[in-house]
């Protein structure tokens, strides 16, 4: 998956780092080296490699590092937050219009995901209690307005587009006609979709161009394909010059992307990364937070994320006594095993495990993932007692013999499960209480 590699590779410099008491300039300077090849092998572009390193390097050799009680996690902290930064810092929220309609308008090449972004968003609006609205401003490509049209109809949001013979070839009017009939119909967000080039080029950035200076919208949003790799920067800089846009979507971080255009394009064009795309489904899609994707990168697990989508999954109740029970050490393995039960209703339980930390290193078996899994636990947990259930410490070697029987597991299954747990309620607890999870073998950062 996107930045896997890259994980990998941070993950290893890191812990050579980590037997290392103080740290020397030599230290310091080979650490520098492992993190630019790794980030240069992940494609990001060379100027914001040259940049990051360069400030890695100072900070780590300065007085922050020699004074600190740990110097390898003091590295660690600093390339986190220098990741940050090149990601865009803060989150930005998408903005609206202080009188309605919000105009955003989608721009990017053909392929890069707008139209599947439009039925995102769209989604994401209404749960978010919107009345958003369609428009097929991509007149170029004979199915786009078909395409839209199966989008809506999934999000179940209305879509705006010309009839057939009137206004035709016209997608600047298409987009002005639309912004009036959601004024005249009150819908409170507009999103139109514009079409797209397999390359740049000059009448595609014209025609997008215009559209904004047509319906003047709230956000420019450039949808930007992560698995264009070096390219990146380049198709940026043009839609930059050409249209300018007020935010970027990563799409397709799903894939095997190598990560070098979302390390990339923030600093290169100074606009914030608002929302990523991540599958083909209209659910695969989040607004993007720059410290929570430098903690995916460096492998520190992206907790955040996991119980905002854990709570979206779980109806409000179950996550409300849950939360509870994990603030006061009462979490136990009937709560384990029902939120184990209700991710899988959410379907996307292995994206979830992808990022929790140290998931980089078991990436293999992460593969091997599956709904077995689910089923091995659920045999396990059964086989308990109602009071082994509550308080897992009772689980002595003769009590998990008799589980594995019963289960028709090893020894070893049960033993592995009850790690699982415990590790799982250990980062529970480490976050509610507002903590950072620990890197394993690292102490906390
Ligand atoms: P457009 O030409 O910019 O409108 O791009 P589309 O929305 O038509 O997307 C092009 C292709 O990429 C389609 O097959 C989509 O299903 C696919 N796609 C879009 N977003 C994602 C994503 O986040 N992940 C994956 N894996 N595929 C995506």
């Amino acid at each position: 998956a996107t930045f896997g590699t890259l994980s990998d590779r941070l993950a290893d410099t890191f812990r050579n780092l980590r037997t290392k008491g103080k740290l020397s300039a030599a230290d310091v300077d080979g650490t520098v080296r492992e993190i630019r090849r790794a980030l240069l092998e992940a494609d990001v572009s060379l100027d914001v490699v040259k940049a990051f390193t360069a400030k890695v390097r100072d900070r780590a050799l300065g007085n922050e590092v020699s004074k600190a009680l740990n110097p390898a996690q003091q590295v660690v902290q600093i390339v986190n937050e220098e990741l940050v930064g090149i990601l865009g810092g803060q989150h930005r929220r998408l903005q609206f219009a202080k009188k309605p309609p919000t105009v955003i308008m989608l721009a990017g090449l053909q392929g890069a995901g707008k139209t599947t972004l439009a039925g995102k968003l769209a989604k994401w609006l209404v749960k978010d209690g919107h009345t958003p609205m369609l428009v097929a401003a991509d007149l170029q490509r004979p199915n786009a307005v078909n395409q839209l049209q199966v989008v809506g109809s999934q999000a179940g949001v209305h879509v705006f587009a010309p009839e057939p013979g009137n206004g035709v070839g016209d997608p600047v009017r298409v987009a002005k006609d639309a912004v009036k009939y959601a004024e005249r119909q009150q819908y409170d967000t507009v999103i139109v979709d514009t079409a797209g080039r397999l390359g740049v080029d000059a009448e595609l950035m014209k025609q997008a161009a215009n559209i904004r200076k047509a319906v003047d919208p709230d956000e420019v949003l450039f949808v930007i394909d992560a698995m264009i790799g070096q390219d990146a920067v380049a198709t940026a800089k043009a839609f930059q010059d050409g249209v300018d846009f007020t935010g970027v979507v990563l799409s397709k971080l799903d894939g095997d992307a190598r990560g070098g255009a979302a390390l990339s394009v923030a600093s290169v064009t100074g606009r914030p990364i608002i929302f990523a795309s991540t599958g083909e489904s209209l659910d695969d899609f989040e607004p993007f937070h720059p410290d929570r994707m430098a903690s995916r990168i460096l492998d520190l697990g992206d907790m955040l994320t996991l119980i905002e989508q854990a709570q979206e999954a779980f109806d409000e109740d179950e996550a409300r006594k849950v939360a509870e029970k994990i603030a006061s050490d009462q979490f136990t393995l009937d709560d384990f095993l029902g939120q184990m039960q209700q991710l899988r209703g959410a379907g996307s339980l292995k994206k979830m495990i992808g990022m929790l930390p140290g998931a980089g290193q078991m990436k293999q078996q992460l593969d091997q993932f599956d709904e077995k899994e689910i089923v091995r636990t659920e045999a396990i947990i059964q086989s308990m007692t109602p009071a082994e259930r509550k308080n897992h410490k009772l689980l002595n070697g003769s009590r998990r013999l008799r589980i594995a029987r019963g289960s028709g597991m090893t020894v070893t299954d049960v033993n592995q499960l009850i790690a699982r747990f415990e590790q799982a309620a250990k980062m529970m607890r480490t976050v509610a209480r507002g903590g950072v999870p620990q890197i394993p073998g690292m102490g906390p950062i």
